[in-house]
């Protein structure tokens, strides 16, 4: 499981990112403020670094100039939106920049950049007879590249890595669109349908009766 430092002083977000990102299968640490960050990352090591810029104590640059020799990946997460402040995170060493608010599902997505730039994670999966490159965002048959829309191959994705566990509609609507589930799963329904045919899974992608779906 990938290790990710969470250093943020305001408590609701530290708390809103370690409970999302948990879900999304990372193992999260966190800490308060800057010398926190630091007592933790002498005895410990991660897979990458969310840091906020305004903390108590040492401020994310500062902190980023200690993590910067122990070569963890830094994303920034940040209310500062000036270009100033933009360049100044990346020339400084980040290898992104989110600011805030931002969704949860862009940050997923940021970080799995990040992550596999630093090959922490396989830009392929595969599915039986199906390879995915995430790199490229192809997903390649035995008789070749299967078109999929964006939101397809996400969902793919998301089953592929989650295979033989049952996955339920909220969570797979709320991991694939970002949204909130209210209770309407036409389109999600629609996406596993078109998925089941494009990929011909039939059987192999399982509806769950009152749960969502398993891909086996
Ligand atoms: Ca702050």
């Amino acid at each position: 499981m990938l290790e990710i430092l969470i250093v943020e002083d305001e408590k609701p977000i530290r708390e809103l990112l370690a409970m999302n990102l948990t879900r999304a299968g990372y193992h999260c640490t966190e800490a308060a403020d800057g010398i926190a960050a630091a007592n933790l990352l002498e005895h410990h090591t991660y897979d990458l670094a969310l840091l906020d810029i305004m903390l108590p104590k040492i401020n994310g640059y500062e902190l980023l100039e200690y993590i910067r020799p122990l070569h963890i990946p830094v994303i920034f997460l940040t209310a500062k939106n000036t270009v100033d402040d933009r360049v100044k995170g990346l020339l400084a060493g980040a290898e992104d920049y989110l600011v805030k608010p931002f969704a949860m599902a862009e940050l997923l997505a940021r970080m799995e950049v990040v992550l596999r730039r630093f090959h922490k994670v396989d830009s392929h999966l595969q599915y039986e007879e199906y390879q995915i490159d995430l790199d490229s965002r192809r997903v390649v048959g035995p008789k070749g590249e299967v078109p999929l829309t964006p939101k397809e191959l996400d969902l793919f994705v998301l089953l592929v890595r989650n295979r033989g566990v049952a996955l339920f509609r909220s969570r797979i609507f709320q991991m694939v669109w970002d949204a909130e589930w209210e209770g309407d799963s036409r389109t999600l329904d629609l996406h596993i349908q078109r998925l089941r045919k494009k990929l011909q899974l039939g059987d192999r992608l399982k509806t769950v009766y009152r749960v969502g779906y398993r891909l086996d």
